[in-house]
């Protein structure tokens, strides 16, 4: 979009930015130095200084979603898939969860003691997989609204006792509207009345073939009570990975998205962040939503701090200036200064949102004021 703020246009036109404020003033318009002006408002100001604006298609550096570029080919290296697990009520989310965490996070790391930070990996074969602790619900529905996309594979958890219900066709339509692959559970197996075919046989109603029966969709029968089955489905989780090839450029400012974030009254603002692109590191300046500040201590889901973070890792961060929300996008920039201006640009739009007013100064609010 076209804008620029009172500071950018005062700085393009060398003038100082109380002088431009003074200007809207005797216009009507209260604006600080972080306050967005649209095309107009710019042409209408820039004309009182004789400076006449060349049409120019300016990338507004406050929408965070513009870092979110790829990268060239050959900067990318392989990254951990990122999971999330969606289903009916009661058909075993939670159980898998914590069973692959439990078996899989002790089993790697003795003495480690899990943390509860939204997300955590485990490591299968050699390889790292990241699972979202987030409702999948919550993040699909979160990642529509905002346009993120931070899941790679979602397993579908359906109990063999109960078959295909409401909120897991609603977890299918959410996975292809996402164009996310699906990978089937099918849970509770250790039960007297499992019927995997059953289940095989409801999904292929909604899409999902299995492969024994010629489709393309895989189908794990497993009992995430006992444990069962637990390793083949993280061994499917990996070979998808290598078919879709998810990569990243560890080399290069972190962005991502935030899994959940929350006050703590000993350390503040504390965010668990999903790195996805480049790597995290201490003290880098950092815009998360609305809000900034430097990353000033890092800790992973084994509750160990670290100094770095890369591609896919879930880690929880202290030292912003506020509390952001599930689902905002975060970057980091060259220098704190840069981090401060796009902050406090965005939290000066999002107040004047959340006002009810217009974020911009355009024209008619200009005129409206006189
Ligand atoms: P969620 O609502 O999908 O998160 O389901 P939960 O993980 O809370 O599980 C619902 C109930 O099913 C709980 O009582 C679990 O103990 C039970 N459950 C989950 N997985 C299995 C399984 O593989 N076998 C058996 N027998 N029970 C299970
Ligand atoms: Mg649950």
């Amino acid at each position: 979009s076209e804008s620029l703020t009172v500071g950018e246009l005062a700085k393009k036109i060398y003038r100082e930015p109380s002088e431009i404020i003074k200007k809207l003033f005797l216009l009507g318009v209260m604006a600080t130095i972080n306050q967005v002006l649209d095309k107009d408002a710019i042409e209408l100001i820039a004309g009182e200084y004789g400076v006449e604006v060349e049409e120019e298609i300016k990338v507004d550096t406050t929408d965070l979603e513009v870092y979110f570029t790829e990268d060239a080919a050959e900067s990318q290296v392989e990254r951990p898939s990122v999971v999330t697990i969606m289903g009916h009520v009661d058909h075993g989310k939670t159980t898998l969860l914590d069973s692959i965490r439990n078996t899989k996070v002790t089993e790697g790391e003795a003495g480690g003691i899990t943390q509860h930070i939204g997300a955590y990996q485990v490591v299968e074969n050699g390889k790292k997989i990241t699972f979202l602790d987030t409702p999948g619900h919550a993040a699909f529905t979160t990642m529509r609204a905002r346009g993120a996309k931070i899941t790679d594979i979602t397993i579908l958890v359906v109990a063999a006792d109960d078959g295909v219900m409401p909120q897991t066709v609603e977890a299918i339509n959410h996975a292809k509207a996402a164009e996310v692959p699906i990978i089937v559970a099918v849970n509770k197996m250790d039960k007297e009345a499992a019927n995997a075919d059953r289940v095989m046989q409801e999904l292929t109603e909604h899409g999902l073939v299995a492969e024994a029966w010629g489709g393309e969709t895989i189908f794990v029968p497993l009992s995430a009570k006992t444990g069962e089955g637990i390793d083949n489905l993280l061994e499917m989780i990996l070979l998808v990975g290598e078919v879709e090839e998810y990569k990243a450029n560890p080399n290069r400012k972190a962005v991502g998205t935030v899994i959940e974030a929350q006050l703590d009254k000993g350390r503040g603002s504390v965010a668990t962040l999903l790195v996805q692109n480049g790597t995290l590191k201490i003290g880098d300046p950092i815009v998360v939503g609305n809000t900034f500040g430097r990353v000033r201590a890092m800790v992973n889901d084994k509750g160990r701090r670290v100094k770095e973070a890369g591609p896919s890792t879930p880690v929880e961060i202290t030292g912003l200036s506020d509390v952001p929300q599930a689902g905002d996008r975060f970057v980091v920039f060259e220098d704190e200064k840069t981090a401060r201006h796009v902050g406090e640009a965005r939290a000066q739009t999002a107040l004047v949102a959340q006002r009810g007013e217009k974020s911009i100064v355009s024209l008619e609010t200009l005129f409206d004021q006189l």
